[in-house]
């Protein structure tokens, strides 16, 4: 079921509460960057998306991706934003812009052979599993640093910063301390200087959470049911 409201209408209230959940936690609203997530609607609705201006778009799945991709190119920077097994790499690789979901030292080694044969760089997050839940992806907290540490040393990828998936719960707010873990963790591994580079940003917050993860921090909220709607597939 699609939402009531026009896309241009469901994007103007969402930038209304980006905005809000901005200037209440004193955060510049130009560091916070919109991922309409795709994965549930067509080829078609995509386009509308880009139509309106909003050029970040994330896919879970690449054999979904791959159409969408095929027809709109360029025109769109995609996001791979699931979970991805190594043996999907190819199909990611080389399309993708960023990787949100990388866990374990295999699929980054993995991902950057891809990008070396293909002469690119890939901009990676590492994803966290920070509530802990045994169904989440992502590495543990206390294994964060030694997986950033690894994935510096390869030269197609470009580590960015970290992703996390909050729990599903009641209400937004018991996410905070999801968010809040991301963002102390972030800061504890530039500290150390654990990259290059310090990693400045956090994948963080969707369709029900977005606000209570741009007041801990967010730089990336990636939207589906709220801006771009469900579609008729899935
Ligand atoms: C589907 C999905 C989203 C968007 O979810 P909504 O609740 O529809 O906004 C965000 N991140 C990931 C990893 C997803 O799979």
């Amino acid at each position: 079921m699609n939402p009531p409201l026009s896309l241009q209408d469901r994007m103007k209230e969402v930038n209304n509460r980006i905005e809000a959940a901005c200037a209440r936690s004193g955060r510049n609203r130009n560091e916070v960057h919109i991922i309409a997530v795709t994965k549930y609607v067509s080829v078609e609705a995509t386009q509308e998306v880009l139509d309106q201006g909003l050029f970040h778009i994330g896919e879970n799945r690449a054999q979904n991706a791959l159409p969408k991709i095929e027809a709109l190119g360029d025109t769109a920077i995609w996001h791979y934003i699931g979970h991805l097994q190594s043996n999907k790499v190819k199909d990611v690789v080389g399309k993708f812009s960023y990787i949100h979901s990388v866990d374990r030292l295999s699929l980054a080694k993995e991902i950057n052979k891809k990008a070396e044969a293909l002469g690119e760089q890939v901009n990676v997050f590492v994803q966290v599993n920070v509530s802990g839940e045994a169904s989440k992806q992502g590495v543990e907290p206390s294994e964060a640093k030694s997986l950033l540490a690894e994935i510096n040393k390869l030269a197609h990828l470009k580590v960015i910063g970290l992703m996390t998936m909050a729990p599903i719960v009641d209400k937004p707010e018991q996410a905070r301390p999801v968010f809040r873990g991301l963002r102390v963790l972030r800061d504890e591994l530039n500290a150390e200087h654990v990259t290059d580079e310090p990693i400045t940003e956090l994948s963080m917050g969707m369709s029900d959470d977005f606000e209570i993860a741009i007041e801990e921090g967010a730089t990336w909220v990636r939207l589906g049911t709220i801006l771009v709607g469900k579609g008729e597939t899935m």
